[in-house]
């Protein structure tokens, strides 16, 4: 994709702070860090997002994320982090190359995510899984 910044990223047009790599997945330093060592892992080819990378791709991908985990645990001691994955423009998402965010986190690091919760649409749970069986 001539204008995707992660692929210029990848052919090296832009620059990175990469932290690992291997023949399909690609690691590197946000730009706008919300945490110390926050990494976006991305396949070396372009997919847009969930919906469109293939099951191989996307196992690369998850598989990449756990070297540069264990490569946090091993070398920096980290223990709490978490992973992020947004899709689609209400998903979230702001850079159309796929990528999983590892945002390590400590005590009272100041950060916090908390979705609204909606208790009562408990109530709709059975109509929802009705829904799914296309009656
Ligand atoms: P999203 O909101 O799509 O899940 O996350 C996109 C992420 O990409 C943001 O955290 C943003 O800081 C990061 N980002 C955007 N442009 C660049 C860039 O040129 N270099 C790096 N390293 N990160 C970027
Ligand atoms: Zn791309």
């Amino acid at each position: 994709m001539n204008n995707c910044i992660f692929c210029k990223i990848v052919k090296g047009e832009a620059p990175s702070w990469k932290v690992w790599e291997n023949e399909t997945v690609y690691a590197f330093l946000d730009i706008n860090p919300v945490s110390p060592y926050h990494t976006l892992v991305i396949p070396k080819k372009h997919f847009v997002n969930i919906f469109d990378i293939s099951d191989f791709e996307l196992r690369e991908v998850i598989s990449g994320v756990r070297e540069v985990v264990k490569m946090y645990e091993e070398k920096l001691g980290i223990k709490n982090l978490q992973i992020v994955n947004s899709n689609g423009h209400a998903g979230q998402q702001d850079v159309f190359h796929i990528h999983f965010h590892i945002v390590p986190r400590e005590e009272g690091d100041g950060q916090n995510i908390r979705w609204k919760t909606f208790p009562e649409w408990r109530s709709e749970f059975d109509e929802m899984i009705l829904k799914l069986k296309g009656q």
